[in-house]
């Protein structure tokens, strides 16, 4: 891919995003975000029809050709192979967003770990990734290629950029492809730095006046950020303050305590 390919989809020939698109199946490939026949990405273009990788291919290893063309409403009107089911997924990006013209998606190994653990990439740790993504949410569990999986996505289109699905895999999109394809590099490279970190010591997070600044520098930085805006922002060293003031007990030491404070009460009568 070349600079131009930040340019959005509208302003490019069909060819040229046939070429980016295999493009950025074989840098997923390369970069083990996926494997076998894993993973899909779609770019719309300017008439409104999707681009998309077909199913049951190794999208490391595609040819221009073997892409499938979908109206605006997700039937396939071009291509001899078969589009993949989770392409649910993209349509649901392409029908809530209209600034989103790509989307990828794949299974790179720590942050679908993570994803597996039943965690968000949700901390304020890393000054881009407050900057770019804000953070990074954990959409429940539903079955890839299915309806209940968009259901459970929508709450979250319209004001992340880059989304964790549990148990499963990331998503993420863009005005263009290679934005997409960056999205997802900056989600495993958070998710490895997140590790290390924990690795490392105990992880230090910002506090929520270092990360207001962050977000006050997005407009330097010419980050959009999602047209939903009133994302949740990440979990920073403010809200470890109040979790400190949290205790847990164990069943039996929570019946000692109202034991204790029947006794008491009890006694005093
Ligand atoms: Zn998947």
């Amino acid at each position: 891919m070349n600079p131009d390919s930040v340019l959005a989809g509208n302003q490019k020939s069909e060819k040229q995003h046939r070429r980016e698109i295999c493009c950025a199946g074989r840098w997923m490939y390369e970069r083990e975000f996926i494997v076998a026949c894993e993973g899909n990405v779609s770019v719309r273009l300017g008439d409104g029809r999707i681009l998309a990788t077909p199913t049951c291919m190794n999208k490391g290893l595609l040819e221009p050709a073997d892409l499938v063309v979908l109206d605006p409403e997700g039937r396939q009107i071009e291509g001899s192979r078969r589009v993949s089911s989770e392409v649910l997924m993209h349509l649901l990006f392409y029908r809530m967003r209209p600034d989103v013209h790509a989307v990828c998606h794949a299974h790179p190994v720590t942050s679908t770990g993570f994803a597996a653990a039943g965690r968000a990439l949700d901390e304020a740790l890393l000054p881009e990734v407050v900057i770019g993504l804000g953070k990074v949410p954990l959409v429940r569990y539903a079955t890839p290629g299915t309806p209940e999986l968009s259901a459970a996505l929508e709450p979250y289109v319209e004001h992340y950029d880059a989304l964790l699905l549990a148990n499963h895999g990331v998503v993420t999109c863009g005005p263009d492809l290679l934005t997409a394809f960056y999205r997802m590099e900056t989600v495993e490279h958070t998710a490895k730095i997140t590790l290390a970190a924990e690795n490392a010591g105990t992880p230090k997070l910002f506090s929520s006046k270092e990360v207001a600044k962050l977000m006050a520098a997005r407009v330097r930085y010419g980050v959009i950020a999602p047209p939903g805006g009133s994302a949740e922002l990440p979990v920073t060293s403010d809200d470890e303050d109040n979790v400190a003031d949290e205790i847990t007990l164990r069943r039996d030491e929570l019946d000692a305590l109202i034991e204790e404070a029947v006794r008491k009460d009890r006694a005093r009568r």
